[in-house]
């Protein structure tokens, strides 16, 4: 995947599953907000974008090797991070919340996961939120590297709820995943793109000035319309 036009070529980390940020289509092209934020920078900017599919937790590890220049994955900016990586300015609101098999009326909260599984990302914010809850509340916590997996994790009855971000959840029961979402949502911070720290200032500096760029020419809103756009 190239960004189209002629200049520098940054290898770009992203997650595998992550629909509508980022997926394959029925022709097997990387699509999804993040996809399509890039490329237009890009090309605002005059560089090049190489993708690389590895999955989130992946795509953080091999950004921190220096094995790629750049990670967009609806990567939540947290202190925690800020400290390893650097981060654009915010592109997107992101928010958590926990989703369980549809018709399972057992599960309605944290406090129905009492002895029960749940199923989150590898990595992600997710992940971390339900550490801390299980400080309370005595569950299990099934990490997986894909969205796919986690939702067939529940859907098989191997683990009774998950947590994703909530585009990430309503875009997949749009697209009749068979969830449902349950409690309220919690904040997720802003999604970024990012660098490693100290690293490649010229693509983090070009990919500010390029959000500027398409999110004032519209071209930012129409990317969210064709993927988030009208969800009724
Ligand atoms: N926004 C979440 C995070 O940064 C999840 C990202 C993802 O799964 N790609 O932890």
């Amino acid at each position: 995947d190239t960004g189209g036009s002629t200049g520098e070529t940054y290898i770009i980390g992203t997650d595998t599953t992550f629909a509508p940020f980022e997926f394959r289509d029925a022709s097997g092209e990387l699509v999804g907000i993040d996809m399509d934020l890039m490329r237009a920078i890009a090309e605002d900017q005059g560089f090049q974008v190489e993708f690389q599919s590895l999955g989130f937790n992946a795509a953080l590890q091999a950004l921190t090797a220096n094995q790629v220049d750049g990670v967009i994955a609806g990567m939540s900016i947290t202190e925690e991070r800020q400290e390893i990586y650097d981060f654009s300015d915010p592109y997107f609101t992101g928010e958590i919340t926990l989703a369980r098999d549809e018709g399972n009326e057992e599960i309605n909260g944290w406090d129905d996961l009492e002895g029960k599984t749940i199923a989150v990302k590898t990595g992600s914010l997710s992940e971390e939120v339900a550490k801390e809850k299980q400080e309370e509340i005595d569950f299990n916590i099934t990490s997986l590297d894909q969205t796919t997996t986690m939702v067939q994790t529940v859907k098989t009855g191997n683990a009774d709820a998950l947590m994703d971000d909530l585009p990430i959840i309503a875009y997949g029961i749009q697209q009749g995943s068979g969830l449902e979402m349950i409690d309220e949502p919690e904040p997720a911070g802003e999604y970024g793109f990012a660098v490693n720290k100290d690293q490649n200032a010229d693509l983090l500096e070009m990919f500010n000035a390029g959000l500027q760029n398409v999110q004032e020419s519209g071209q930012y809103d129409e990317i969210l319309d064709t993927y988030i756009g009208n969800e009724d």
